[in-house]
């Protein structure tokens, strides 16, 4: 009796991990298409402080990427639940499978790419400077000396800390010199641009550096401020990241994007929310 039970148990066992391994074998593990789908509803991160991306409207979060998330929803027939989080929990909620998607104007890097999958290219962008009307910035170099605001875990803010910080060099490890080190310039991390500019009316900074379009709309919302392109940065893709391995899932956002960028659709978008 007791060896049956014991055999019992060890082909339960068995069965179980082999079910907790068919799980997670395709890394999508509760955010796979048939959970989603089984659940009605695909939960999407993102930070609606960037207009025309996506940005708060009364109760609801707009913009550009929640007309493409609408998009995927559709494709997959089921409800579109936006969460609006702080952008640099972004990545990590996505990594651990809180949310299915993350769609934030989210850059496409080497280093995000350990922690997450991304899309195709839907947009390229570039770094600006937001600034006071009667300043005189183009380059990174000329912010030296300057308290500059960025966005807490954005391209903007690594392209900014390197430059204070300097970098390591891959290979040789050895340090490299940034354009501001030694300058007397300084980073201030901000939840978001908006927050950052109203530090930047009130002279408390001298400089915003974020997004191109972002930056726009910041300008265009408040008055006294411009912006400049940042003429040394490097041209910046947006995609849309799912939790490793979630092949399934990224071939239908793949397929929608792919849809929406011939129709010229994500262009459309931009335009309906430019005045955001
Ligand atoms: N594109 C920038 C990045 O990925 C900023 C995105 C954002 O602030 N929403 O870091």
């Amino acid at each position: 009796m007791k060896l049956v039970k014991k055999i019992l148990a060890a082909v339960l066992a068995l069965g179980m991990s082999s079910v907790l391994l068919a799980g997670c074998s395709d890394g999508a593990g509760n955010q796979s298409v048939a959970k989603i789908k089984e659940s009605g509803e695909i939960v999407m991160y993102t930070n609606a402080a960037f207009a025309p991306f996506e940005y708060v409207d009364g109760q609801d979060v707009k913009g550009v990427d929640v007309e493409i998330a609408l998009e995927i929803a559709k494709e997959l027939g089921v409800e579109l639940k936006v969460k609006d989080v702080k952008f640099d929990s972004i990545v990590p909620g996505i990594e651990s499978g809180k949310a299915a998607f993350g769609a934030a104007g989210i850059t496409i890097t080497e280093d995000r790419k350990k922690s997450v999958d991304f899309s195709i290219e839907y947009y390229t962008s570039v770094q600006y400077i937001i600034c006071k009307e009667d300043a005189d910035f183009a380059k990174t170099e000329d912010l030296a000396g300057k308290a500059i605001g960025v966005q807490l875990g954005t391209t903007g803010d690594f392209l900014i800390s390197d430059a204070i910080d300097g970098t390591e060099d891959e290979e040789t490890k050895e340090h490299v010199k940034g354009v501001l080190e030694g300058s007397g310039a300084s980073c201030k991390q901000y939840a978001n641009a908006i927050e950052a500019s109203q530090d930047l009316m009130n002279g408390r900074i001298d400089a915003v550096v974020i997004d191109k379009l972002p930056a726009e709309s910041i300008v265009n919302n408040n008055s006294g401020l411009k912006c400049v392109k940042l003429e040394d940065a490097e041209p910046e893709a947006y995609g849309i990241c799912v939790s490793k391995g979630n092949e399934e899932l990224l071939k239908v956002i793949d397929e929608v994007l792919n849809r929406l960028i011939s129709e010229g659709k994500i262009d459309s978008f931009v335009l309906a929310h430019s005045n955001a």
